[in-house]
């Protein structure tokens, strides 16, 4: 399944929460969730009905979306988690943190992910020193991300820098907001991320 590219917004209201997909917006009182409170769509003032597939799809599709991924990317990740040590669940979200729009995102650079990865697409991001453009990449611990010199001034940057406060920080990544530099302190722990997600209903979705 292709990258969902519809109204956002209408993904946040299905899931019934904030996923901050749409930018600045997310940060305001013009956030959809905020102004409307049913979920879209033509039964959405209805009852809805919950069976424990629904459930587990759900809790999926959240943080699939909040990713911006496909459901083939999605499940790679899944795979590359199942494959590791420790608890599949905390495994796959630390590496979808890991990922380089991700941590562009989380250190205030962009106000979304999707922001993110258009401004990786293009070159404005290097990491370790060496011009990065692929969004998918997994930041190690001690990685340093750096907005490319041209571009520091760049309007989005600087506009989403604005916010940062805003929005608060992650404790695991250190940011020089002024030289446009994010250290990678060390890999996130499940304590670290600040979801409401009970990863444990994806690894039941796809052990099913
Ligand atoms: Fe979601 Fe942002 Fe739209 Fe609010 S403004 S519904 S957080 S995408």
């Amino acid at each position: 399944m292709a990258r969902y590219t519809g109204p956002v917004c209408k993904v946040c209201r299905r899931e019934g929460g904030k996923l901050f997909l749409k930018g600045q917006r997310c940060y305001t009182d013009k956030c959809a969730i905020v102004t409307r409170e049913n979920p879209p769509g033509q039964h959405g003032q209805g009852r809805i009905r919950t069976s424990e597939y629904r459930i587990h799809l759900r809790e999926k599709q959240k943080v699939r979306s909040t990713y911006g991924l496909s459901e083939s990317q999605f499940k790679r990740y899944y795979e590359i988690a199942r494959s590791q040590r420790g608890a599949t669940g905390e495994n796959l979200l630390v590496l979808l943190e890991r990922r380089l729009d991700n941590i562009v995102y989380r250190s205030g650079f962009t106000t979304s992910r999707a922001e993110a990865r258009q401004l990786i697409d293009h070159g404005h991001f290097r990491v370790n020193s060496r011009k990065t453009d692929i969004p998918s990449y997994l930041v190690k611990a001690g990685d340093v991300i750096e907005v490319k010199e041209k571009s520091k001034t760049l309007h989005a940057i600087v506009e989403a820098l604005e916010i940062r406060e805003q929005r608060g920080s992650a404790e695991w990544i250190e940011v020089d907001a002024n030289a446009r530099k994010a250290t990678v302190k060390a890999l996130p722990e499940r304590k670290d991320l600040p979801m409401a997600v009970e990863e444990r209903l994806i690894v039941e979705f796809y052990s099913k």
